[in-house]
């Protein structure tokens, strides 16, 4: 008899949390398992902002795809998705075409930019790991063209990070230890690099726990890293971006480095289906299937729930995006043994935002919490990812162990 086909769609925390659950669940005769990725690794996008500030080498955050998954229950296929047709079941990758009894989108977050002239040319964003190599990259030759230069350009030395949420920050704390050193390397003295952070919001992390918020941002600022709030970032140039500084003023500021951390989105591709959804995320069924769709399952920041309890969406994050591969895996196990599918109830422990490696804020199971234990527990977070997906091999190869 012919094996029901899951096609899983993007190797990411929803995604490969789905397929390594499903591995453990079922036995090869019970359904085929296509996993399509577009690179032969996974990477930790939780640290992301460590590889663009260059704090960790883009290998670190990374492991390969191999490493996690039962070559005997799953294909694994390295290709780009290019179309998802989901009336006629069809998925086009670069690898050709795939069919499907049961889908799985996983394929992630991208940098929303709100239509912000000038954003998609000159901004970068801490997306994936080529795109932190980038960033690296970009800032280590500004402060090298600046240093060799006989007509010093200052623009070189400053660098604006647009947004000031989780990302924003836990960017920001990368970089109050890392200018230090990149002064050194090239003899460029500390007072001449700019690091700015534009913030829409009135606040720092809105939202968050002004206590917290205010030990981050003293904490950030002690690293000379300085903040505009309530000034949104209106256009970017090649030359600089404005921020609106009131009702009808403006301010350019000069600079050669933009990192654009004001918000995500789900994967364009979303947009390309016939499911509705708002900036490519799907208000999904209670069972994680896409509406319309009982063959369609959506998993991790491409997927959109309301907290009933908060009256709010669920912020888009890889605790929710790993919870959710797990419920994906039952209701497919559910499935496949002709039984009815369940919610998912997201289990939320708290959220921890590093400050660099030896600081952070957070709130756990309800308790604030800042310092040595904050960053503590951040490693333990970031290490807890790698044990659900590859056991203690994966952890003891990759995890943080450096804890402070
Ligand atoms: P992703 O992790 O984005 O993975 C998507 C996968 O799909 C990737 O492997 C990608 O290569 C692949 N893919 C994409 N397009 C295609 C295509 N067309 N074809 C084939 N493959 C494709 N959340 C937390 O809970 N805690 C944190 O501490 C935290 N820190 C963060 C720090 C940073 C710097 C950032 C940017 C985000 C952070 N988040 C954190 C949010 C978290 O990273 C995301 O919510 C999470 O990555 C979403 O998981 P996902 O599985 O939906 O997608
Ligand atoms: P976000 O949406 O949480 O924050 C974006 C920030 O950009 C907001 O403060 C917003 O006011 C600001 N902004 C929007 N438009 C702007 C503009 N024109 N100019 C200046 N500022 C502007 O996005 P994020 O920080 O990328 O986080 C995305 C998701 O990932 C969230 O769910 C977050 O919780 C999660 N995340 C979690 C962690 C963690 O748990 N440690 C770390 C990073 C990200």
């Amino acid at each position: 008899m012919k094996r029901p086909k899951i096609l899983v769609l993007g190797a990411g925390y929803g995604g490969l949390s789905t397929v390594v659950n499903l591995q453990k669940a079922i036995g090869g005769d019970d359904a085929e398992i296509v996993l399509i990725n577009k690179n032969d690794y996974h990477y930790e996008s939780t640290w992301l902002h460590e590889a663009a500030a260059g704090t960790l080498p883009p290998e670190r955050v990374r492991y390969d795809i191999d490493r996690v998954i039962d070559a005997q229950k799953v294909t694994f296929v390295q290709a780009e998705v290019t179309a998802i047709d989901v009336d006629n079941k069809k998925v086009t990758s670069t690898a050709g075409e795939h069919t499907y009894d049961y889908l799985v989108i996983g394929l992630g977050f991208e940098g929303e930019t709100f239509g912000i002239t000038g954003l998609d040319e000159y901004a970068f964003s801490i997306a994936n790991v080529k795109a932190a190599r980038e960033i690296r990259e970009h800032m280590h030759m500004q402060f090298a063209a600046w240093s060799a230069e006989e007509e010093k350009d200052d623009s070189r030395l400053t660098i604006v990070v647009g947004g000031a949420g989780f990302t924003g920050i836990e960017f920001l704390g990368e970089l109050g230890n890392r200018v230090p050193e990149w002064c050194e390397e090239y003899d460029v003295p500390r007072e001449k690099v700019r690091v700015l952070c534009v913030e829409a919001a009135p606040m720092v992390l809105p939202g968050f726990d002004p206590e917290l918020v205010k030990y981050a941002v003293g904490h950030l600022e002690s690293k000379g890293i300085e903040f505009s709030i309530g000034t949104p970032l209106v256009e970017a140039t090649p030359e600089g971006v404005k921020i609106k500084t009131g009702e009808d003023t403006f301010e350019f500021i000069p600079t050669r480095t933009v990192v654009w951390a004001a918000g995500v989105r789900g994967n364009r591709l979303i947009e390309e289906t016939s499911i509705e959804s708002h900036r490519a995320r799907v208000r999904v069924e209670p069972d994680l299937r896409a509406p319309g769709y009982d063959d369609v399952f959506i998993v991790g920041d491409c997927a959109f729930m309301i907290n009933e309890e908060a009256d709010r969406p669920y912020p888009p994050t890889a605790q929710i995006a790993m919870q959710q591969g797990e419920q994906c895996a039952k209701n497919l196990v559910h499935l496949l043994a002709g039984k009815p599918t369940e919610k998912f109830v997201p289990d939320l422990k708290g959220s921890v935002c590093s400050l660099g490696s030896d600081d952070a804020i957070g709130v756990v199971y309800d308790k604030k919490i800042t310092g040595k234990t904050a960053s503590f527990m951040k490693k333990v977070v970031d290490n807890r990812s790698l044990f659900l997906l590859g056991g203690v091999g994966l952890t003891v190869k990759k995890g943080k162990f450096k804890w402070f």
